[in-house]
């Protein structure tokens, strides 16, 4: 497969791993919002949040709040945003599951996504529609 993720992962081409272990890797985005913006992968190659194993959606969990303690720490972070884009109209690019760890720091200018309220009766709607689908 032709996955430039699962070639960090086997370690074919280059990156800056910052963590590793039996399920995991994390390593620096080539592109940052700011300096220590790193992705976290699976080992196993999944698309997204769709088809990841549970298991491994577990161990990136962990990993991401130990590397954005560590993050934070070692850029002099004022915040982090821990971020994923799942499928291309959500903003993916490579596909294989990823989720950002992004150092933040005061007024660096990045805009997170705009926000509206739900015209009256829609939020009760939608909440229905996510119960029934669970
Ligand atoms: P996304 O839009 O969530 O799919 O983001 C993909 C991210 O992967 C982008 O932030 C890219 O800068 C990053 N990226 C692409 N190729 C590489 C690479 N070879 N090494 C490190 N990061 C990469
Ligand atoms: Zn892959």
């Amino acid at each position: 497969m032709d996955c430039i993720f699962c070639k960090i992962v086997a370690g074919e081409i280059p990156s800056f791993k910052v963590y590793e272990d039996e399920r995991i890797v994390a390593f620096l985005d080539i592109r940052p919002v700011n300096p220590g913006h790193t992705l976290i992968v699976p080992k196993t190659h999944s698309k997204n949040i769709f088809d990841i194993v549970a298991e491994d959606w577990t161990a990136i969990a962990d990993v991401a709040r130990i590397l954005a303690i560590a993050i934070e720490k070692a850029v002099s972070a004022d915040g982090i945003n821990i971020a994923m884009n799942n499928r291309p109209d959500a903003g993916q690019l490579v596909e294989h599951a990823h989720v950002h760890l992004i150092p933040r720091k005061k007024g660096d200018g990045l805009k997170l996504w705009p926000q509206h309220p739900y015209p009256e009766g829609e939020a009760e709607k939608t909440a229905e529609k996510i119960r029934s689908a669970l």
